[in-house]
């Protein structure tokens, strides 16, 4: 299969509005890679978690976040490897969840994850979801997508696909987390969550996954980009 060379095409937003498994279609109708950069963060702060560092300790988990070796596996469907360990599962805990968004807000933990996201991207014609893909990773994307959805939508697809993974979590409890998060990402200086000045923002409420790829694949194919 051969990849796009050019095109690039970035999926930006708060939690749970659908981005990575939106992300994950198109990159396979397009053979385009996909790249999770949520997954890198979640192996950042999972991996604090696991040495006991203290997530206020900046110092420590930016060193930390400099010298762990996050792989994000192309191959395999969505694994991703934090120093050698298959963390594909543990990185969707809530106690990571909770972690993940004070360690994200750390300029060193930033300037490394993005130094690997970039250099993902240089593999070929790329799908990317973030926090900050269309603003800061990839500024010049052929294509920049703001998907949004009302906090009862989000929360509620959240916690379906906890339950479905065999979590037993309380919706309050999931939306709660949810806002509390995407209020750090929204908040924090560097690279906030927010919509790129050229991003198309698209309200998912109420629209299918199948809906949603199909508006973001005509988009993309529209002038050829
Ligand atoms: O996408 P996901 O919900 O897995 O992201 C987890 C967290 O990682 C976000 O809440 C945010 O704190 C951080 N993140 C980020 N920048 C990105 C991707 C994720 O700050 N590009």
């Amino acid at each position: 299969m051969k990849h796009s060379q050019k095109m690039q095409i970035t999926i930006d937003g708060p939690a749970g509005a659908g981005k990575s498994t939106v992300a994950k279609r198109i990159a396979k109708q397009l053979r385009l890679f996909y790249v999770d950069t949520g997954a890198m963060y979640r192996a950042i702060a999972y991996k604090a978690l696991q040495s006991k560092i203290r997530l206020e300790d900046e110092h420590s988990v930016s060193h930390l976040a400099k010298t762990t070796e996050v792989i994000l596996d192309h191959s395999a469907e969505g694994t991703v490897w934090c120093d050698g360990e298959n963390v594909t599962q543990a990185i969707r805990n809530p106690e990571v969840s909770r972690a993940v968004s004070t360690v994200a807000a750390y300029l060193g933990v930033r300037e490394r994850l993005v130094e690997l996201q970039r250099r993902e991207a240089e593999r070929g014609g790329v799908v990317m979801d973030g926090r900050d893909i269309g603003t800061h990773v990839l500024p010049d994307a052929s294509l920049k997508i703001f998907l949004t959805a009302s906090l009862t939508e989000r929360a509620n697809r959240r916690w379906l696909e906890l339950v479905k993974a065999g979590k037993e979590v309380l919706l309050e409890e999931v939306s709660h987390d949810m806002q509390k998060r995407d209020q750090q990402d929204t908040e924090r200086e560097v690279s906030p969550l927010e919509p790129a000045h050229d991003a198309v923002i698209l309200d998912t409420t109420g629209l299918s996954v199948e809906e949603i790829v199909a508006k973001i694949v005509a988009m993309a194919q529209e002038d050829g980009r």
